[in-house]
């Protein structure tokens, strides 16, 4: 496919940035935009914030934030319905930490009750028991990873955690990465992230996006191209 030819501009929606904005994620929403727009491809950017109905899109972006923020996202994108129903269609969706564990069928407020997550990825998070994950993480793609279009493997994965939450991955989803440093998703299987089809969480902050572009150009890969096995996106 000739990326300048897609007839329709590609919409990359940052979601609910006056939520969950507290860890700049939403400079993969940007990372994304620019990546694509270097590529000739035309993009549509949407800072989507709470409030007003979510915009379809080809991609959402979901960041880190705190416990009652997260509680707010969580019960808007359930009650809007819109992101589950796009990505039942092939959208890509990548959630960061706060965004990860919303994708999920349950996770935890600062009371430790249990709320409802999206139920995009089978995943569930906890309230963890020891001190809080706070620092650099380093992980290297678990070897049924998803590669980039083209085939080629992902290099390892870098960032930064900051979350109190445990996640375990259910047998629908499979773990991103492997942890080398830091703590990840915390349930002492040594994972990091998760992913299932098109939706994929991580705890890594950085923007991720920024700190590890090839995870970039895979979700871009899987954006432009909806086939089973998209082509390779042109070098940068
Ligand atoms: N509130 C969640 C936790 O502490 C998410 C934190 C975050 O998004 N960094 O587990």
């Amino acid at each position: 496919m000739n990326l300048a030819d897609r007839n329709s501009a590609l919409t990359i929606a940052i979601v609910f940035p006056d939520l969950l904005g507290t860890y700049g994620d939403g400079g993969n929403g940007i990372v994304l935009a620019r990546r694509a727009a270097w590529r000739g491809i035309g993009v549509d950017l949407v800072h989507a914030d709470s409030g007003r109905p979510l915009p379809s899109a080809d991609v959402y972006c979901i960041g880190g934030g705190e416990d009652g923020p997260q509680v707010r996202a969580a019960t808007s994108l359930n009650e809007d319905g819109t992101m589950a129903r796009v990505v039942e269609h092939g959208a890509v969706v990548l959630g960061v930490c706060a965004g990860f564990q919303l994708l999920g069928g349950s996770f935890p407020d600062s009371a430790d009750r249990a709320h409802d997550g999206l139920g995009l990825l089978d995943v569930t998070t906890r309230k963890g028991t020891g001190h809080r994950a706070v620092g650099e993480l380093v992980a290297t793609m678990a070897p049924d990873a998803p590669h980039l279009p083209g085939g080629a493997p992902l290099p390892r994965l870098t960032g930064f955690e900051n979350h109190g939450g445990v996640t375990s991955v259910g047998p629908s989803a499979r773990a991103l990465a492997r942890v080398v440093r830091g703590v990840g998703n915390g349930g002492g299987d040594g994972t990091e992230g998760a992913w299932s089809g098109r939706v994929v969480g991580t705890y890594l902050h950085g923007p991720v996006l920024a700190r590890n572009i090839a995870l970039a150009d895979l979700l871009l890969g899987w954006a432009v191209d909806p086939s089973d096995s998209p082509g390779p996106l042109p070098p940068l």
